[in-house]
């Protein structure tokens, strides 16, 4: 599809590879700069799969929404939110819900809450960490030689493990963080990048000498800005937003408002060349050309990357062997997760906050595990309840090749030893996602600065493993893709 140029001029053809949600959102970016700037454009968004979304999987049946990937997003990282908003979705978003905000921790075979306040693997509430069962005397000693313990200036980039050991210790490490990097990035503390993960920990000790103090700082601060948190209205007070009809909703708004003519769908990218194009009226300059599942070409001036990072990296490598070799240093782990519905009557525990995650060196067969239905509205039908079972991860990657079966029966397993659950599920929903969790090491943050520095002429990487993990850092990476390709004109 062309937007004809308001002066008359060629249109700039765009090729986005990737109909995932960075793929997605930058196109959408690109039509709306290209509309206020009367700007010709020429776009067009390739999808290898029969579907939009990439990791964006909901499904809807029979009142069950079943999310096979992400099902909430972070607010403090506003961009997914704004794009919501945008695309007309306002009435449509939902937070998590604020009556059951207990997240437990499987430690020494028992489920203990995650204390209240606590922040990012620290406490800004003295109270309930006093009170908490989870972490030992021992441990809580330990964490608070934080406030004492001086600053260290590590040069570049350490592991989030090492630095966690370092200012609150081992037991903190065990139970706080690496559950939580488990969760979030299905990786181990040891081999993910403090500065790529959670650089405020790292200002923090820099500026309050202690992450604890930094973080009671915070959320006083956070406590003050709440009644216009980035949410507001509905939103205020939690920490994520979803959707009423699951994240699926957002990739559907978008497809809406970009266009059929745009995408096609079943048209994967097999190579790429890049080709020097002749100016007519400028030098001549470097375009690409497209070679495309059905067998035609396509002739791009500027081309966006937004497949995963191995993807990326094999259209790149006949002809940016360097910038593929770079691409390939980043780490992915798989995992796999199984959505499981049941009647409310097969569980003799209640299920009463957002799920629990498993400390270090817990034997449990599941990596972490959602209350889905608790912790969101409207997941499944009255009187039932859904939970999500994670699989895999560093360390974990055999799981995932396990039959469906064996995934279902160790998490039912586990669930009738840990919350007394009698029951079979009535749905089941598995998907996997081989290769699909970028780790960010230690360092990472530079490679990607020399890998975006070495780019050739109108070629843009977008994606995961780049700028961030979260669907709100996809988002807000795409948005600033399509600012560098088509700037605001200064009146
Ligand atoms: C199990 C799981 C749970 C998650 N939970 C959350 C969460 O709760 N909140 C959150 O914010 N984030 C979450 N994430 C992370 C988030 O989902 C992803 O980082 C994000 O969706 C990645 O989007 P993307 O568009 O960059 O890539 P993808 O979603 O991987 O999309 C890439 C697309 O490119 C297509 N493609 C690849 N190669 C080609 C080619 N050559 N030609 C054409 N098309 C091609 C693929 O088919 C795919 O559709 C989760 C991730 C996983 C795996």
């Amino acid at each position: 599809m062309s937007i004809p140029d308001v002066g008359g001029a060629a249109p700039l053809r765009v090729a986005v590879v990737g109909g995932g949600i960075s793929g997605l959102a930058v196109a959408h970016a690109l039509l709306r700069r290209a509309r206020a700037a009367g700007r010709a454009l020429d776009l067009r968004l390739y999808e290898a799969g029969d579907r939009l979304g990439g990791k964006i999987s909901t499904e809807r049946q029979d009142g069950w929404v079943t999310e096979g990937g992400p099902d909430s997003f972070l607010l403090a990282k506003p961009a997914a939110l704004d794009l919501c908003r945008e695309l007309g979705l306002g009435d449509r978003l939902i937070p998590t819900n604020a009556a059951a905000r207990t997240v437990y921790v499987l430690s020494g075979g028992c489920l203990k809450r995650l204390p209240g306040g606590l922040r990012l693997t620290a406490p800004t509430a003295w109270g309930p960490f006093l009170r908490s069962d989870l972490i030992s005397w021992p441990g809580k000693l330990r964490m608070a030689l934080d406030l004492v313990l001086p600053a260290r200036n590590v040069a570049g980039d350490e592991s989030i493990g090492a630095f966690v050991r370092r200012r609150l210790g081992q037991e903190a490490l065990a139970k706080l963080a690496d559950p939580m990097m488990a969760g979030i990035y299905m990786g181990d503390p040891e081999q993910l990048s403090l500065r790529a993960t959670f650089p405020q920990l790292a200002e923090m000790e820099q500026q309050h000498g202690s992450v604890i103090r930094g973080l009671r700082r915070g959320a006083r601060d956070a406590r003050r800005r709440a009644a216009a948190a980035p949410g507001g209205g509905p939103l205020a007070g939690s920490l994520f937003f979803s959707l009423r009809g699951g994240s699926g909703e957002l990739v559907d708004a978008l497809a809406k408002a970009i266009g059929s003519e745009i995408i096609h769908l079943r048209q994967a990218v097999q190579a790429v060349d890049p080709i020097t194009v002749a100016g007519e009226v400028q030098s001549d300059r470097i375009g690409y050309r497209l070679r495309l599942a059905d067998g035609g070409e396509w002739l791009a001036d500027r081309l966006i990357l937004a497949g995963s990072a191995p993807a990326s990296a094999s259209l790149l490598a006949p002809w940016a062997p360097d910038i593929a070799a770079g691409i390939g240093a980043i780490p992915h782990a798989s995992s796999a997760l199984v959505n499981l519905g049941y009647d409310a009557s097969a569980f003799d525990r209640p299920l009463d906050g957002y799920g629990y995650v498993v400390a270090a060196g817990e034997p449990h067969p599941i990596r972490a595990c959602s209350w889905t239905s608790t912790k969101l509205d409207g997941r499944a039908p009255a009187g039932k309840v859904l939970l999500r079972a994670f699989f895999g991860g560093v360390g974990f990657e055999a799981e995932t090749r396990l039959p469906d079966e064996e995934l279902v029966a160790r998490a039912q397993a586990a669930w009738s030893l840990l919350l007394g659950l009698h029951g079979k599920p009535e749905l089941v929903r598995v998907s996997r996602w081989p290769g699909g969790n970028p780790q960010v090491a230690p360092g990472h943050q530079a490679l990607v600065a020399r890998l975006v520095a070495g780019l050739p002429e109108g070629l843009s990487l977008l994606g995961a493993a780049f700028h961030g993990v979260g669907v709100p850092d996809c988002v807000r990476a795409a948005e600033a893709c399509a600012a560098a390709i088509l700037p605001e004109q200064k009146a």
